[in-house]
């Protein structure tokens, strides 16, 4: 097989990567040293964009273009866009220094017009172009008054016995790191596509490039980096989108097929006393559920019932009251006779569960016990062997809870809160707990998340999931005032705090940083805490926890808080998932345009949580227009799946998740938001694949499933492939 099984590997999968070396026939993996003009200081600089091999500068796609193809008189430039222009370089060019700065500065003639050419801090400029000859300039045209301007353009000379094919009409622009030019890596590329242009290896089959009008692989991996024409650009994009969107769809899907296909479940169901039970801790809850919230129990509960195993996910804003879901399912499975699990991201949010659960559950035999990192060495021995005999039938914990050692008697359902945290391969890894010698039987899964995620991206990152959504936050609840506040603001900040704490509410000072850098500005968490617990008025108790923390410190200091015993406590952003203090009614977040949208709205959903009036600060300097933009739509919104599609409109999806946070493969080509049709063409190329040939057992598709594989080794190594 010809080195298919590198196609479309990422920088990460390693694992994979080896078992493509053994089979190494083309030079895909072949690192970046192995090209000319490539030394051990250019790999380390490509190496800080994660490029590693040749294959991995293939997928370095362009981030636009330059438009090289027609060219402009003078008297066409206008202010703000960007021209290709032929002209004259008249005299040799000056260069004016300035300590470390410099600036070159020439004029260029065309007919009788003229434009001045600026390139700052590029010295070397000066002989590289001579005078009296013609070039072609591509550039930034900027104007002021009537003298027209154009700074660092890109040039190459054009009077040489000019041939249109040299030409490239459109050059590639790269995102590039210190040290990089565009040209080393257009050059780069250049050789390496070059080199193995006529191995490349096409898997999508023929129909589907037929039904939906999709390129080779061989045309649009050449046309991406080099194309002729405007079209050739979109032709590319389309097919390589479709190909990324299109192969994560399919490992999706295959992995779901299998989940399937193999496991069944316990089914949960309860007898007329259990039924008594569940309803009896609805009664006893201290709230009403909320419509939204009974008919997501009313979906988790006819999944339970059921020995097709449930793969549900529970999506609900902050504050939407998801926890009580997840204890309810728990108690009706420990009434069913089986095991239930309950796994956080953070040691913090699994404790306030178990006690949340220990609370709910008064009434019933069944205690809930902890795991975590910092349980003690005979805690952990009584609790393992409670869960391998059975006795113990409820269990919350973190990470500790997929450790090896960890065997269930017969676990029947296993719930992973803040789903975002996690990567696939953990959620999956607990949805595998097997159960000791009964290994025929998988457990329920049910993962909630209050990431708010536009649908658009839903389908794609939980493809593999049924949906339930609690669309209602509990009755009494006031949005949070959000505003932005500067440094000069200070004093205004301190006395609202001032007057939150002396009406006996809780604070939570959020900063970026643990600790002062020398060379930065941002607030850092012990900073802070210095100065609010030495300020003269010292009936303010402050507490301080952030990730370097030994466990027991963390706990203790979250304790206090929650206790009331700290009316103040600083923080990174450790408290951003789950927290539940509903005394806290105020949130001062440092440095605010740090973060992510996302993450400011799960910050801000920690206070809120009560019918008492909540503030949320956000303090900046910065002046960065699209920064501001950004904390303005947290001013405004309080809808998470308004400031989701927000986020995602001015960031792109890129940034609004971190992929690696998913496990999945990083999303270079589409565009989540504006390539719609892409997205919906994928979902009607696998309704007609599944529909044609659900297992990719047939010929065609051989490649296809291969290269599914290769970027998913985990999932399909169970199924043999
Ligand atoms: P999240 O969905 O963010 O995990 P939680 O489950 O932590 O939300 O619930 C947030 C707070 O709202 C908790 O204090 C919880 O007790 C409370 N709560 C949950 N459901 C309701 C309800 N129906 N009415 C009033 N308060 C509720
Ligand atoms: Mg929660």
């Amino acid at each position: 097989m010809p080195a298919i099984d590198i196609v479309m590997k990422t920088n990460n999968e390693k694992a994979g990567r080896q078992k493509g070396n053994e089979r190494q026939q083309a030079n895909w993996l072949t690192s970046v040293r192995q090209l000319p003009g490539v030394g051990e200081r250019r790999a380390q600089q490509l190496k800080r964009l994660n490029i590693e091999t040749w294959f991995d500068l293939l997928c370095w796609f362009p981030r636009d273009y330059e438009d090289w193809s027609t060219t402009v008189s003078l008297a066409e430039l206008e202010d703000g866009r960007e021209a290709a222009f032929l002209a004259v370089v008249k005299n040799k060019p000056s260069v004016t220094r300035r300590g470390r700065l410099s600036m070159v500065r020439v004029s260029l003639y065309q007919d009788k017009r003229s434009i001045q050419a600026v390139w700052f801090n590029q010295p070397w400029i000066q002989n590289q172009l001579e005078s009296g000859r013609l070039y072609r300039f591509y550039g930034l045209i900027k104007r002021s008054e009537r003298i027209f301007q154009v700074q660092n353009p890109s040039f190459e000379l054009a009077d040489e016995g000019f041939d249109s094919e040299a030409v490239q009409a459109f050059k590639p622009i790269y995102p590039l790191t210190d040290g990089l030019s565009q040209k080393m890596l257009r050059q780069y590329i250049l050789s390496v596509w070059t080199a193995i242009k006529d191995q490349m290896p096409e898997f999508l089959p023929a129909w589907i490039r037929r039904s939906f009008h999709l390129s080779t692989a061989a045309y649009a991996y050449e046309r991406i980096h080099f194309p002729r024409t405007s079209q050739d650009i979109e032709i590319s994009r389309r097919r390589i989108g479709f190909e990324e969107l299109f192969l994560l769809r399919c490992g999706l899907y295959l992995t779901r097929r299998q989940t399937r296909l193999q496991a069944s479940a316990w089914n949960l169901s309860v007898n007329t006393n259990g039924k008594r039970m569940i309803t009896q801790m609805i009664d006893q809850l201290p709230f009403k559920l909320t419509q939204a919230q009974q008919k997501a129990w009313r979906e988790v509960q006819s999944d339970l019932v059921t020995d097709c195993p449930m793969n549900r996910l529970l999506q609900g804003d902050v504050g939407s009251g998801k926890t009580v879901i997840a204890a309810l399912a728990m108690l009706q499975c420990a009434l069913a006779g089986k095991q239930a699990v309950l796994m956080a991201p953070t040691a913090i949010l699994a404790a306030q569960h178990h006690q949340t659960l220990s609370r709910l559950l008064t009434d019933s035999v069944h205690e809930p016990v902890l795991l975590t990192g910092s349980t003690s060495i005979s805690e952990r021995r009584r609790i393992l062997s409670g869960l391998q005999s059975g006795e113990i039938s409820l269990v919350v914990g973190t990470h500790a809870l997929i450790e090896k050692k960890v065997q269930f008697h017969e676990l029947g359902l296993a719930i992973t809160d803040e789903q975002h945290r996690f990567g696939v391969r953990q959620r999956k890894l607990l949805a595998e707990a097997r159960n000791q010698d009964k290994v025929e039987k998988g457990p329920h899964v049910l993962v909630m998340s209050a990431t708010p995620i536009p649908r658009s991206l839903a389908l794609i990152l939980y493809g593999d999931l049924d949906l339930s959504l609690i669309d209602e936050l509990p009755p009494g609840r006031q949005p949070v005032e959000t505003y932005t506040a500067a440094d000069a603001d200070r004093d205004r900040v301190m006395r609202l705090m001032e007057r939150v704490v002396n009406a006996g509410h809780q604070v939570y000072v959020v900063c970026p940083m643990i600790e002062e850098q020398a060379d930065s500005d941002l607030l850092s968490a012990v900073a802070v805490y210095n100065q609010l617990s030495q300020q003269k008025n010292s009936t303010w108790n402050v507490g301080l926890i952030h990730g370097r923390l030994s466990q027991e410190q963390k706990d203790e200091q979250m304790q206090r808080f929650m206790s009331g015993m700290t009316q103040i406590l600083v923080s990174t952003t450790v408290v951003e998932v789950g927290v539940d203090n509903p005394n806290a009614t105020m949130m001062i977040i440092e440095n605010a345009e740090r973060f992510g949208l996302a993450q400011l709205h799960q910050l801000r959903g920690r206070v809120g949580r009560s019918s008492n009036q909540s503030w949320c600060i956000l303090m900046s300097d910065v002046q960065d227009e699209l920064a501001r933009k950004r904390l303005k739509v947290i001013c405004h919104a309080s809808d998470g799946f308004a400031i989701a599609e927000q986020d995602l409109q001015l960031r792109g999806p890129g940034d609004f998740f971190g992929t690696r946070q998913h496990g999945l493969p990083d999303l270079r080509m589409i565009n989540l938001y504006r390539d719609r049709d892409v997205i919906t063409d994928v979902e009607h190329a696998l309704t007609q694949l599944i529909d044609k040939d659900p297992d990719l057992n047939s010929p065609e598709h051989q490649l296809l499933r291969q290269v599914i594989a290769d970027r998913y080794p985990a999932v399909f190594s169970q199924i043999g492939l």
